[in-house]
């Protein structure tokens, strides 16, 4: 990156001096930590120019055409000469007042350029205006433009000028010369007899209508009586949003609670005063049901996710932009929805780790949601049946309201959680097999009595590991510091972190004498076991390699709904949100799976996908049941969430993060220091660990108190190659977010990374690894 500095940009004697009451535009580039650049707009730019559409300036070395966004405009000429903005891009804003001060305050929070999150905010689809068509039209000049004295006009030419005025606006060219029953000769005839001019505008190739006419048409969402639970919770909720003004709520609902039902009534509530609402699931569960179950109750719906082909984003992004629907309903970037009259935002599952987006800019979804709301003057949902520890203690602390739905509908109980300790259930000396007999027992139990069974196992793949039984050599990826998996379909070796394949060897890679052994279970062989062990049975495998295909996720549960599969198994995709009145039993195959990852959360995510998953079970009038395969059936995680107890969990879980100054008590940020040469990534970690201790002794906090800041490293990371890389990282943790971006404020800047050398910076980091 080529720094510049806004002194640079006046140093340029040449650039044109500024016109009294001229007009200067602030822009800001795709760059990392950098701020707004001031340039003069040109008389000939004044009218298109506009905060929120792009420019291209001359920035950089050699002063090249760039692009960027304007951010202010304004009339006070800066002290020294500008340059000048060379062209606008867009005919449209690309983005709202709103939706400028919430990237504004992203940049701010995040520590990463304005820009960049301008670049990453605004789909490409949107800037390309994709499903859109430059269109020619041809309008009648008015009878004062008319030449004089008037063309001769042929009878052909006469008759399209005559359609074109009685249709009293612009026609596009094509359909004119249907309407006229002529060729495009006499239409440009007329152009250049003076009597018509061409305009062209963009139309949309986009119909909305037909989009959702292709999404499989599900059951819509009967509006029901509430239950006690709920009606105490909606007595809360409805003042509020009757009110307006900010306010965050976190749902707390157990499985099948019926939060989904408040969800729609607070919808219907904005919508009948003529505002919009935005609804925020992870991806994983963005499926015709769920959209289905807001178009309708609620009005028009529009989808965002990344799924979409370019021609529908744009689309969806468009209708949003000029108030066409009513419900914006998306994945993680939906936060961004550029809205008109925002009255509410929705997040369902806010615990879910996918709303963290890993690449720059690292913002939390949810936390962008209540800025955004925030800054907007509007009240927030967030729900979950397992929140996360930060919305649960911010509820703690009286930041959150706290709205609770502790049983299920209908009075159907939460199901009985069985733990199978895999230590002693397991039979001896047998062959290795997946399932214990208990939960093949159970399987067959529950199938016979015409009942559906999801199994859950959070690893991909055929064995998870080849191991030497001679030397003891465990494969691993040539550029990570991780075992391949073996996937027998592929028949490949396969690093799951970067992609790396290698056909799988029969003898040890290492000393060469002795053939391998496929060890470690993974959906692939637990697939197999299944097919084997339950023939007659249809079995369907729902993982990141059956689900490539986008649309196959909705297709097969589409088919568990119709009781065409009897076993759904697959990793974490098949824990969420569903809801099959049918499946009488789920079984974990191995629940441990995470658990001892080096990662603070690990305890947490093991809680709630428990609880997830066992909320599948029972969802219908037939009850249903889990048993959960463990090999640590006392781990208090494991243990309360068999016995559904979040609150016990939350309890301990909290006494542990605070007294290992970890969030949500402390605010962590992450700097990850990588090179592919380990002894230069060492050395700039060192030189970084030196500038933020340096910083870390002069700078002063508030009432000049040293700040409150512990870092440790620069360590290793857990996986210390990654993808041909050496990494360390630091962790830096104060009780004070203020105090981390004064400390990172004052020494990256100023931080020059040698070449190879690159450094990312992870404010409230979900990735520990
Ligand atoms: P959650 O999101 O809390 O897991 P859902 O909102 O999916 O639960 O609700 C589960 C089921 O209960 C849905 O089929 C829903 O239609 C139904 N439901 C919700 N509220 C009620 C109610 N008050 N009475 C009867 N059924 C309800
Ligand atoms: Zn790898």
């Amino acid at each position: 990156m080529t720094q510049i500095t806004q002194s640079d940009l006046f140093e340029d004697l040449n650039a044109p001096v500024p016109q009294a009451a001229g007009l200067f535009a602030e822009i800001v580039f795709d760059r990392p930590l950098d701020h707004a650049y001031t340039y003069a707009v040109p008389e000939r730019l004044r009218e298109a120019v506009a905060v929120g559409k792009r420019v291209q300036a001359p920035f950089g070395k050699g002063d090249r055409a760039t692009i960027g966004y304007c951010v202010h405009l304004g009339t006070a000429a800066p002290a020294r000469a500008v340059k000048e903005i060379v062209r606008v891009l867009d005919d449209e804003p690309l983005l709202n007042a709103n939706l400028l001060r919430l990237t504004r305050w992203m940049a701010d929070y995040y520590l990463c350029g304005w820009g960049q999150v301008l670049n990453s905010v605004v789909p490409a689809s949107a800037r390309e205006q994709a499903g859109t068509r430059a269109t020619v039209f041809l309008e009648a000049v008015t009878e004062a433009e008319r030449p004089q004295p008037p063309p001769k006009l042929t009878p052909k030419q006469a008759a399209a000028l005559q359609v074109l005025c009685e249709q009293r606006k612009p026609v596009e060219m094509q359909r004119l010369a249907r309407l006229a029953k002529c060729g495009a000769a006499p239409l440009e005839s007329l152009v250049e007899k003076g009597i018509a001019r061409k305009l062209v505008r963009r139309v949309d190739t986009f119909d909305a209508a037909q989009a959702a006419a292709a999404q499989p048409q599900e059951a819509q969402a009967e509006r029901v009586q509430l239950n006690a639970d709920q009606q105490k919770a909606w007595e809360t909720l409805e003042p509020a949003l009757r009110a307006g003004g900010f306010r965050a709520f976190l749902l707390h609902g157990v499985t099948g609670s019926g939060k989904t039902e408040l969800y729609l009534r607070a919808i219907e509530e904005v919508v009948r005063q003529g505002k919009e609402a935005l609804v925020l699931v992870p991806e994983i569960s963005l499926t015709p049901q769920t959209i289905q179950c807001f178009r309708g109750r609620c009005g028009d719906v529009a989808v965002l996710h990344s799924h979409l082909g370019s021609v529908e984003r744009g689309g969806h992004w468009r209708r949003i932009s000029t108030g066409q629907v009513q419900v914006a309903v998306g994945a993680r970037s939906a936060v961004f929805a550029p809205t008109r009259k925002l009255g509410l935002i929705v997040i369902d599952e806010e615990h879910e780790s996918s709303f963290k987006q890993e690449a720059t800019p690292r913002y939390h979804a949810r936390d962008v949601a209540v800025m955004r709301a925030r800054l907007e003057g509007i009240p927030i949902l967030l729900g979950s049946a397992t929140p996360s520890l930060e919305s649960w203690h911010n509820a703690e602390r009286g930041q959150y309201t706290k709205l609770t739905l502790p049983s299920r509908v209908l009075d159907r109980p939460l199901p009985q959680v069985g733990l199978i300790d895999l230590r002693h259930d397991m039979p001896r000396g047998a062959p290795f097999q997946a399932l214990s007999p208990a939960l093949a027992s159970a399987m067959r139990h529950a199938l016979g009595g015409g009942g559906q069974v999801i199994l859950l196992l959070n690893r991909r793949g055929f064995s998870t590991h080849i191991h030497c039984p001679g030397c003891g050599h465990v494969e691993s990826c040539r550029f990570c510091d991780l075992a391949l998996t073996f996937h027998r379909e592929r028949h490949v070796m396969l690093c799951h972190h970067c992609g790396y394949e290698q056909e799988p060897p029969k003898l040890c890679p290492k000393c060469g004498q002795v053939p391998v052994r496929y060890q470690g279970l993974g959906t692939e062989k637990l697939q197999a076991e299944l097919e084997e062990k339950f023939p007659g049975y249809v079995v369907k495998r729902m993982d990141s390699d059956t689900m490539r295909q986008p649309g196959s996720h909705a297709k097969l549960l589409s088919a568990f709904r119709r009781g065409e599969v009897h076993i759904l198994m697959g990793t974490q995709m098949i824990a969420k949100g569903l809801d099959f009145p049918n499946v009488t039993l789920v079984g974990v195959v191995n629940a441990d799976v995470g658990l001892h990852l080096p990662d603070f959360r690990a305890s947490e995510r093991t809680f709630q996908l428990l609880a997830q998953v066992s909320g599948r079970a029972g969802r219908g009038p037939r009850g249903g049941r889990v048993l959960v395969q463990t090999f640590n059936p006392e781990h208090p995680c494991i243990e309360l969430a068999a016995a559904h107890d979040y609150g016990r969990f939350v309890a301990g879980e909290l006494a542990q993060r605070k007294m290992h100054k970890y969030p949500p008590y402390q605010r962590l940020a992450r700097l990850i220091v990588r090179s592919r040469d380990q002894q230069e990534g060492a050395d700039f970690a060192d030189r970084l660990a030196g500038g933020l201790q340096a910083a870390l002794t002069t700078l002063k906090g508030p009432e000049g108190a040293a700040l409150d800041v512990r870092i440790l490293g620069p360590a290793e990371a857990p996986v210390f190659r990654l993808k041909g890389y050496y990494r360390y990282h630091f962790q830096l943790q104060s009780p004070s977010p203020a105090a981390l971006h004064q400390l990172l404020r004052a020494v990256l800047p100023a931080l020059r990374a040698p070449s190879g050398v690159e450094f990312t910076l992870d404010i409230d980091p979900f990735d520990m690894l």
